[in-house]
């Protein structure tokens, strides 16, 4: 079906776009000051009486331009009807919306009239359906993109050879907005990521009794990290570059059709990093924004220069420490951290603020809205007020407790917020912290409820930095709530936000909460160290799967020909007590640390402590008819 046979289609009864809408025109012609075309291809009345102007698309090729032609339709119906920015509204109705999705956002982001994006589906009977297309959360202008490339270099010459190789690669693939940040480290060190890589090598040689060749463990060490982040593409920017390689192109084109958009972006991102030429390097590994971080805080590296490019040249009000901190991520990108000083009385900052705010917390809708409303409470109250903005939402799901119980700076791994109002001197503070509420499932029912039931499920989510989309839902289901509190300083009161509004409340503070929940919810989180912390080692997450290697041992038909029950068996696991009753098998079994002492164990803890399966060794149950019958050993 071709365009206009496409355009008559919908003519016949435009309403199957929106309900209400009537028809004025097809191929309405508005004199054009602008440019060539001058039809819109449908131009209609809704229920209110404003102006539609309907754009049709019928491929991706033809989408490509469909954003260029509204721009100046827009303008010359304002011309030739006199309208107003609020009388128009925009329909870019279009039966592939690939190649569209992200121009149609940024339109519809950066406009003040009203945009809706229809996908068409035409049937073989020519019925038509239509469902709403949704607006990517975009950035306003410069946007750095949160997948970074992180070069090692020894010596000094090596550094020079690599940024010069770096630039060559930008100007070959047609980078042009992109820093380098060179770090260096006041003695040389070693690679994090690297030494993992060869602990982990070193522990599958061992087991699998290779010979390791000597000197083997020793780390190459560097002076110098060249670390690139670029300004994000949109997607047919990333496609036009990824051209210069048909098979890369054609790699793209087969899996991007499965991924919803962020993630599209995240993979044209790395494709185009993957793309010949690459720089010289002496090690390279791939950055991103907590990694960043983690080579600034705790003086780990100094930045030596920041080198910027396009953009980031030419902008000469935009500092290196804005770079520094955009690369961070404090600028909300990437849902976890913002931070940021801002003048109440300028109201483009504020906007652009609370933009970033909803992004940053998008999958926390509770400290979204007490957030916002605390900014909206601000503009009221404190007009000329300069605020300090901190959020930190890591989303780390069951991680949050595990994290805050096993690492040394515990307290540092839990979710906060503060907002603080300075008029000019520190007048109010608003903060955010979790609560306990009294309420949670035990771990084996987290894991039924989000993992299948399975611990290898969760300890996965590892592998992406532990971030759960489910964070709001799950941090509810081990006993916490996200609450918002605010102390008026001078007065040294406090509030807590409940129902809607702001309540008297006691003395209250981030690290008495936490310790609250901890006391409260002491037995869940010794469950939750006790399963996972067997699994870590160096920050690494062994994702096996404790069910399934028992289910290879489990021998159920001699189970059942044999009839032997485990009697009196202890409610709780001895090592990590988890309830047993909730355990599809039990090993009661000698512990490979305990010296020979024996223990009743849960599968997990057997795989990872147990010394094994045998007489004299351990013996597997399995939960059969509501008693424990032994299975194997
Ligand atoms: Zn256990």
């Amino acid at each position: 079906m071709s365009e206009s046979e496409l355009r008559d289609l919908i003519a016949r009864d435009v309403s199957v776009l929106e309900s209400g809408l009537t028809l004025l025109n097809k191929e309405q012609y508005i004199p054009n000051l602008l440019g060539t075309r001058s039809y819109i291809d449908l131009y209609a009345r809704d229920r209110d009486g404003h102006h539609v102007l309907i754009e049709l698309k019928r491929s991706n090729a033809a989408a490509r331009d469909a954003i260029h032609e509204i721009h100046k339709y827009v303008e010359g119906v304002k011309q030739h009807f006199g309208a107003r920015d609020d009388e128009i509204r925009v329909f870019v109705a279009s039966t592939e919306w690939k190649e569209l999705t992200v121009s149609f956002s940024r339109f519809a982001t950066d406009t003040a009239m009203s945009v809706t994006g229809l996908q068409i589906h035409v049937d073989e009977v020519d019925d038509i359906s239509v469902t709403r297309v949704p607006v990517l959360p975009m950035s306003q202008g410069r946007f750095i993109a949160p997948w970074h490339d992180v070069n090692w270099y020894s010596d000094e010459d090596g550094l020079k050879k690599g940024l010069a190789s770096i630039d060559a690669c930008c100007q070959a693939k047609g980078i042009v907005d992109y820093i380098v940040i060179v770090l260096r480290p006041p003695k040389p060190i070693h690679s994090e990521h690297q030494a993992k890589m060869r602990a982990s090598l070193m522990q599958i040689a061992t087991m699998q009794g290779l010979s390791v060749r000597p000197g083997a463990e020793v780390l190459p060490t560097y002076g110098y990290i060249a670390y690139f982040a670029m300004h994000a593409l949109s997607a047919s920017q990333y496609m036009a570059i990824l051209k210069r390689d048909a098979s890369a192109l054609e790699e793209a084109d087969n899996v991007l059709g499965g991924m919803d958009d962020e993630e599209a972006l995240q993979y044209l991102n790395e494709s185009v990093s993957a793309l010949e030429p690459r720089p010289d390097n002496d090690h390279y590994e791939i950055g991103y924004p907590a990694k960043f971080s983690k080579y600034l805080d705790g003086d780990q590296c100094n930045v030596e220069v920041v080198r910027r490019y396009g953009m980031f040249e030419r902008n000469t009000l935009l500092t290196d420490d804005d770079i520094i901190s955009e690369v961070r991520g404090e600028d909300g990108a990437t849902g976890q951290r913002f931070k940021r000083t801002l003048n109440v009385a300028n109201r483009a900052h504020m906007a652009a603020a609370r933009t970033d705010i909803a992004r940053c917390l998008d999958q926390n809708p509770a400290w979204k809205s007490h957030v916002l409303r605390a900014l909206e409470d601000i503009e009221r109250e404190f007009p000329e007020a300069d605020i300090k903005v901190s959020i930190f939402n890591p989303a780390t799901g069951i991680f949050t407790p595990y994290l805050v119980a096993t690492r040394e700076e515990g307290l540092l791994f839990l979710p906060t917020y503060h907002v603080i109002v300075h008029n000019p001197e520190p007048s109010r503070m608003y903060f955010g912290a979790l609560q306990a509420n009294g309420s949670a499932l035990t771990f084996k029912q987290l894991l039924n409820k989000y993992y299948d039931g399975r611990l290898d499920g969760l300890l996965m989510t590892m592998t992406w930095g532990g971030y759960e989309s489910r964070d709001a839902d799950i941090v509810e289901d081990f006993g916490a709530s996200y609450r918002s509190f605010r102390f008026e300083i001078k007065e040294r009161k406090f509030f807590s936000f409940r129902d809607d509004r702001w309540r008297s409340a006691d003395e209250v503070h981030f690290i008495g909460l936490a310790n609250e929940y901890f006391e409260k919810n002491a037995k869940l989180v010794n469950v939750i160290v006790g399963k996972i912390a067997p699994r870590e080692s160096n920050g690494i997450f062994d994702s096996s799967s404790a069910e399934l290697i028992l289910d290879g041992m489990a021998d159920l038909t001699r189970g059942l020909q044999e009839q032997q029950f485990f009697g009196n068996p202890p409610e709780e696991c001895d090592i990590c007590s988890c309830p047993l009753s909730e355990e599809k098998y039990m090993v009661d079994g000698a512990v490979q640390s305990a010296g020979g002492a024996w223990a009743c164990m849960c599968g997990d803890c057997f795989v990872t402590q147990g010394k094994g399966l045998g007489l004299g060794v351990g013996q597997l149950y399995l939960r059969h008819a509501d008693a424990w019958l032994k299975v194997a050993g």
